[in-house]
């Protein structure tokens, strides 16, 4: 077996603006990955894509106090830093970014980042008020000290990619996003920190979900465009799962997310529903994702398969 290359671990966001301010000189292109770690074959989907196609990848692994509300999961989130590490040093990630809450943010930070308009004031930002300026503030910090030729997202967070793909143009950030494919279990599911939380029984209900989204997927390849029919389908399945509460089910623009009564390629269907105290959100892209295959817990094993077209 050959030994895993020992990744460098930086701790503060002066650590990595040297480390990736050394690496830019040396002429070398650099792809960040920003998460909040517990990583998970969605998170190495978005890893092995930055380690492949830039000269050094680094990580970032920080549970960001300022995206959770006050009654929102922080101090149960999952963390599992040294597993984190050692997986992304197994797929080649040259430097992990691991500050405290402290070093990202100091007793006196008074900035703020707001993302304004009607992008951040629906679905998600409606559900979770102040989420998105922490995302974005989080995002700006990582970006800053990084300088990243290319940074890192996952399409399960539709509407984040939609906030971080304004953020970049309007701050001149010069960093190419680069969006990747849900990553989804065996079962459908799509991959989340927060599966955790769910019992067995939660989750066979909460695969109305993929199941709902596949069925929308199908009626659009069937050539439905009308956004009320195609989300009446993903409601339909929804609204037969036990314990789940649906927040919204959603047919928007990829880039602005405002509602579109007509879909055509690229429109996606957004879901955020709560099982117990567990949410969960997921999303799909009309005529380039596959309905996800959706097979009951313990059906098949569980592999974490991406599911496009592309
Ligand atoms: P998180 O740690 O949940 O903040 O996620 C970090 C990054 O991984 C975000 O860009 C997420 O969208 C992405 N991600 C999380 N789950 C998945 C998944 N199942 N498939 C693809 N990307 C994901």
């Amino acid at each position: 077996m050959t030994p895993t290359t020992p990744l460098e671990m930086l701790r503060t966001p002066r650590e990595l603006q040297r480390w990736s301010e050394r690496r830019r000189a040396a002429g070398l292109t650099v792809g960040l990955v920003p998460t909040m770690g517990a990583l998970h074959a969605g998170h190495l989907s978005l890893i092995r894509r930055a380690v492949a196609e830039c000269d050094r990848a680094v990580v970032s692994i920080f549970v960001n106090p300022a995206q959770f509300g006050p009654h929102e999961d922080l101090g149960r989130y999952p963390r599992r830093l040294e597993s984190d590490v050692e997986m992304s040093a197994k797929v080649g990630v040259a430097a992990a970014f691991v500050p405290s809450a402290q070093a990202m943010y100091a007793v006196h930070a008074s900035t703020t980042i707001h993302v304004g308009g009607r992008l951040t004031a629906v679905l998600e930002g409606a559900a979770r008020p102040g989420h998105f300026d922490g995302v974005a503030l989080v995002v700006a910090k990582l970006l800053i000290a990084s300088r990243p030729d290319r940074v890192y997202f996952g399409q399960k967070d539709a509407q984040q990619c939609a906030v971080v793909a304004r953020l970049l143009d309007d701050l001149d950030f010069g960093s190419r996003l680069v969006i990747c494919p849900v990553v989804r279990d065996g079962d459908g599911l799509a991959l989340s920190s927060r599966n955790a939380f769910l019992s067995g029984p939660q989750r066979s209900q909460a695969l109305a979900i993929p199941r709902g989204l596949g069925a929308a997927l199908r009626l659009f390849s069937q050539g439905e465009r009308g956004s009320d029919q195609l989300a009446a389908a993903v409601t339909d399945e929804l609204s037969r799962a036990v314990g789940l509460d649906v927040d919204y089910v959603a047919v928007v623009d990829p880039a602005d997310f405002e509602p579109v009564a007509q879909a055509g390629v690229k429109t996606q269907i957004v879901v955020a529903a709560k099982m117990a105290e567990t949410r969960l959100i997921d999303a799909v892209r009309l005529g380039v994702d596959v309905p996800p295959l959706v097979t009951s817990v313990g059906e098949g094993e569980r592999t974490g398969t991406a599911g496009a077209l592309e």
